[in-house]
Parts: C-alpha cells; sequence; structure tokens
C-alpha cells in the first residue's frame, strides 16, 4: 500500500550530524523549492567520533574536553551543510543526547529521548516524519527509530537507511535528484570537513541519483542487548575502516503505483 502523505510540513530526525543530508540532501532541497516547512532534530552532536579527531587534531588520548569541542564544530558543520541546502539555523534542533550511547538509554528505559521527540511532534506537527531505520548497521540509527515510533505512533513514519541496506519490499517511496540537486547535496556534504577527513570518497559517494526512504517499522523496533549493540557496531566499524562502499541503494524499484502517489505528492500536493 502507498504511503500516503505530503512533504508540507517535513521533520527530519538526523542522529548525528550529517545523517540528515545524506539520507535527505534532495528531499529537504525539494521541501525548500516547494516552500514547505522543515525542521531538522540532531539527536546527538557527534561528539564521539575518535578517529577522524585523532586524525585532524593529531592526538591520540581524546578527553570528554575534545569531545565537546569536536561536537561543538559538528553542529557549526550541520548548520553550514543546512545553509547550503536552503535553510536557516533556526529549523534546526540540537538535543544533545550522547553519541554512542542511544541503545543504552532504551535499555534503562530511559524514556528522556522519546518525551523530547514526542513534544517536537507535538508542536510541529509533522506530515511526515523522516527517521533513522531499524534496518541501519549503526546501534544509535536503530535505536533512535526505536525512541522516534514509540514518540510518534500517530505520526506518518518513513525510514532511511545510512549504513547497510533495508530490503526492497519496504521501500515506501525514492526521490530522484536532478543534476543541480545532486550538486547542491554533495555541496552541502562538503560541510562537514571533520568527516571527509578520513572517508572523503565514502561520503562524497553519498550524494547519488536517488534517496530511498521505507515504511515505517513498528513491526521491528525494539531494545536492544548489549551483546548485538556491540557486535553490529564492530561491523559498522569494520565497513568503515575497511572500506565497503555503502550500499545506500537498495537498486530495486518500489511498485509503480508507489512511486507514482510518492511523485505526486512531491510535486503537487503542498
Ligand atoms: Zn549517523
Amino acid at each position: 500500500m502507498a504511503l500516503l502523505f505530503t512533504v508540507q510540513r517535513t521533520l527530519v530526525l538526523a542522529a548525528h550530524p550529517d545523517d540528515d543530508v545524506i539520507a535527505a540532501g534532495g528531499l529537504i532541497q525539494r521541501v525548500v523549492a516547494a516552500r514547505g516547512d522543515i525542521h531538522v532534530v540532531f539527536v546527538t552532536d557527534g561528539e564521539n567520533n575518535p578517529w577522524p579527531q585523532r586524525f585532524i587534531e593529531r592526538k591520540f588520548f581524546i578527553e570528554a574536553g575534545d569531545r565537546t569541542r569536536w561536537g561543538a564544530m559538528r553542529r557549526r558543520e550541520a548548520i553550514c551543510s543546512l545553509a547550503r541546502l536552503g535553510i536557516g539555523e533556526r529549523c534546526a534542533t540540537f538535543l544533545g543526547f550522547p553519541d554512542q550511547g542511544i541503545a543504552k538509554l532504551a535499555r534503562r528505559g530511559d524514556m528522556r529521548l522519546r518525551d523530547a521527540l514526542r513534544a517536537i511532534v507535538e508542536e510541529f506537527k509533522p506530515t511526515l516524519l523522516l527517521t533513522p531505520s531499524s534496518f541501519d548497521r549503526h546501534p544509535d540509527h536503530r535505536a533512535i527509530s526505536y525512541f522516534a515510533h514509540r514518540a510518534a505512533p500517530e505520526a506518518t513514519i518513513a525510514t532511511y537507511v545510512v549504513h547497510g541496506s533495508a530490503p526492497a519490499d519496504r521501500v515506501a517511496f525514492r526521490v530522484e535528484l536532478s543534476d543541480d540537486e545532486q550538486r547542491r547535496k554533495r555541496e552541502a556534504i562538503e560541510c562537514h570537513v571533520s568527516q571527509l577527513a578520513l572517508s572523503r570518497e565514502r561520503f562524497l559517494s553519498y550524494a547519488g541519483q536517488t534517496e530511498a526512504f521505507f515504511k515505517p517499522e513498528f513491526d521491528r523496533v525494539c531494545v536492544e542487548s548489549y551483546a548485538r549493540e556491540r557486535m553490529t557496531a564492530w561491523l559498522h566499524a569494520a565497513h568503515v575502516f575497511f572500506g565497503i562502499a555503502p550500499q545506500v541503494d537498495s537498486g530495486v524499484a518500489p511498485a509503480p503505483e508507489v512511486q507514482e502517489a510518492a511523485r505526486h505528492m512531491l510535486e503537487h500536493r503542498l
């Protein structure tokens, strides 16, 4: 069944500064061009990002103050990136939850993130809520998916995968980017200088032709064990360090009526 929505009020949840542009840099441009409202919520500052920081700062031992400084820089990069996509700082909220610590919050039954997201949803009233997917390899992304689904059970939710892929039969809609949209998305990704230092090729590869979004995942989201979190975090790190290319597109088109309905809504129903 087609996912019925408009992008008139689009709320994007990003686990870390850069997930927004990687996953939805084209869709965000489309909403801006159609004069829709958009808001981006950064759940963490991406401050727990030791290898790029070691590389850039030439410092092996990263301490709390270093992480705070790094997180502040990543916020600035996110603002720069959003500006490239045509939206201002007032359209961004930084929640400051701990990077690499979201699954742990879920295991503890700490619902502060759910409550924060619920408050934002109640105020912004999104017609479309984009959240990371529980199919993503990164534990923070999956845990945020859990909290987002718990926070907004009535919202129209679509999910996105940054690390890994989701099954083709879960595609809800795709956005095909024009050359101009791809160029601007690439420029926005280039604002994330800290992330490009070690993974330039991998990062810029995200500025592809297609963005895929998936159906809601109420059937999948859950609280994960520590063992699963660590295992998948390790797998994710292995993919990043050994340069395995990201799979941002499942390569299989959704049913034509799904695609057509989404295209129609993106173009005409604002
Ligand atoms: Zn992320």
